[in-house]
């Protein structure tokens, strides 16, 4: 509990309760419990309502907060700017903008142009549409399919559920658009193609399967995550990245990489396609961007695909039409050039990765002692452990089980994630993402959480 707890909060809570529809709850709960209504963070540390402290193992519940709760550097940062100009969006730009959009392309060699929007799915559907307006221009309207992958997730608008390769998520909003098309997951501990061959060669070759089967000349981008989150913290196979990019480059389609969860730091590396030698077309970003103190998100491309835009001023397509109101706010960049500022001067890429590879130890003990946990797989402070009911046939733990061993780390003061309804019976990985703040002792934490909630858990 939180020393010197001054106020009551239930009026809150009864007005969430009454009031709020939460992301991704069913509601029937709080007819019987109270919900969890947070009012204050430091560092990795959270406080609700009732006054409950928690270690935050998962950023914000959803990858975001990297450089922690409670940055007041970041907020005067912000609050500064807002007096100066809240706002200017349209055929403009703004300060905090320009010299954002310049700090984020030292990090990104290859890339010079920033849109900005305000949220993932916004960014990845700015990536869809200049895909298909360079289709219109200078294909013909021919080239404008665009592959995505079993177990990715791109958002949540009915564009970017079009591109969704997690299935639960999408089932109720269709129709959707046409033109996207599904390929493999890179998921090597759950391969299917019954030979040994290396993982990181059949999962690119089957991609190319279905490249040749649409016709390649029809394919106008490939949408990836890095390293996929929500459907399972997949880390690729070795060489699987060269041969995507090889691929790619061989047929003319442009590589699209989803970095709205690996961006800005989580893997230890700037951008998570960073740790993989490769140089994508489009690569877009949000959480870690700002670190949740304001909403904004970025879509990056080259020099090569923005001069496609250009086209003679008379011509109706001349530019790409399209605007996001709020990517005009100046909160958004004033924040994230604080975030970046804190993260080269604290050193938070190097702590992500000694604290990252220590975490990952910790979970490989775990694993020793747990012959639940099937496979550790991350990289940086973005882990997954992949819990399954018996390790020759690999069948998933229940996602009732799944939340028990969750709600039991809540109930000690961890909050932990798991995979969340996106997969049909394979939402059995748990998953940690820490801020890139994150010691030893905290990650000592978390892990004891889990080994007591895995000890008391019936599977
Ligand atoms: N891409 C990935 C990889 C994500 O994990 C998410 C959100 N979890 C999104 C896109 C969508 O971002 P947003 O919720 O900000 O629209």
């Amino acid at each position: 509990m939180q020393t010197n707890w001054p106020e009551n909060w239930d009026i809150a809570v009864a007005a969430d309760r009454a009031h709020v529809w939460h992301h991704m709850s069913q509601h029937k709960i709080y007819e019987t419990t109270n919900p969890t209504v947070m009012v204050e963070g430091k560092g990795l540390r959270l406080w609700d309502a009732a006054g409950n402290e928690y270690l935050d193992a998962l950023s914000g519940g959803v990858w975001t907060v990297n450089v922690g709760y409670g940055r007041e550097s970041i907020a005067d940062a912000v609050r500064e700017q807002l007096v100066k100009l809240n706002y200017f969006a349209g055929s403009g730009g703004t300060v905090p903008g320009a010299v954002f959009a310049q700090k984020l392309l030292e990090k990104m060699p290859g890339f010079s142009r920033v849109y900005y929007s305000n949220s993932g799915s916004e960014a990845n559907e700015k990536v869809f549409k200049m895909v298909r307006q360079i289709s219109a221009q200078h294909h013909g309207g021919r080239k404008g399919k665009i592959l995505f992958r079993d177990r990715d997730y791109h958002g949540t608008t009915i564009g970017v559920l079009a591109a969704c390769g997690q299935a639960q998520r999408a089932e109720a909003y269709g129709p959707y658009p046409d033109g996207f098309v599904e390929v493999p997951h890179c998921l090597e501990y759950r391969r299917a193609d019954g030979t040994d061959a290396p993982f990181g060669e059949v999962a690119a070759r089957q991609i190319e399967e279905v490249i040749l089967r649409e016709g390649p000349d029809t394919i106008g981008a490939l949408c990836l995550e890095p390293i996929t989150a929500g459907g399972g913290v997949v880390v690729p196979p070795e060489g699987y990245w060269k041969n995507v990019q090889a691929l790619c480059r061989k047929y003319d389609i442009l590589l699209h990489i989803d970095e709205v969860v690996c961006g800005i730091g989580r893997t230890g590396t700037w951008f998570g396609y960073q740790n993989y030698g490769i140089q994508p077309d489009f690569v877009t970003m949000a959480k870690g961007v700002a670190s949740g103190y304001a909403a904004i998100s970025c879509t990056v491309t080259t020099e090569a695909v923005f001069e496609k835009f250009k086209m003679a001023p008379d011509d109706p397509m001349s530019f790409f039409r399209d605007i996001s109101t709020f990517g005009g706010c100046t909160a958004g960049p004033a924040a994230a050039i604080e975030n970046l500022r804190i993260i080269e001067d604290e050193g938070l890429l190097g702590n992500t990765v000694e604290m990252g590879a220590y975490l990952g130890e910790q979970l490989s003990i775990l694993q020793d002692e747990f012959p639940v946990i099937g496979q550790v797989r991350g990289k940086g402070l973005f882990w997954g452990a992949e819990l399954v009911t018996d390790r020759t046939t690999k069948e998933p733990v229940s996602e009732v089980s799944m939340k028990e061993i969750v709600g039991g780390c809540r109930k000690q003061g961890v909050l932990i994630g798991m995979t969340n309804r996106s997969l049909p019976g394979f939402n059995n990985t748990l998953c940690l993402s820490p801020a890139l703040i994150a010691r030893r002792d905290d990650i000592d934490e978390i892990v004891s959480a889990i080994r007591t909630s895995l000890r008391d858990v019936r599977l």
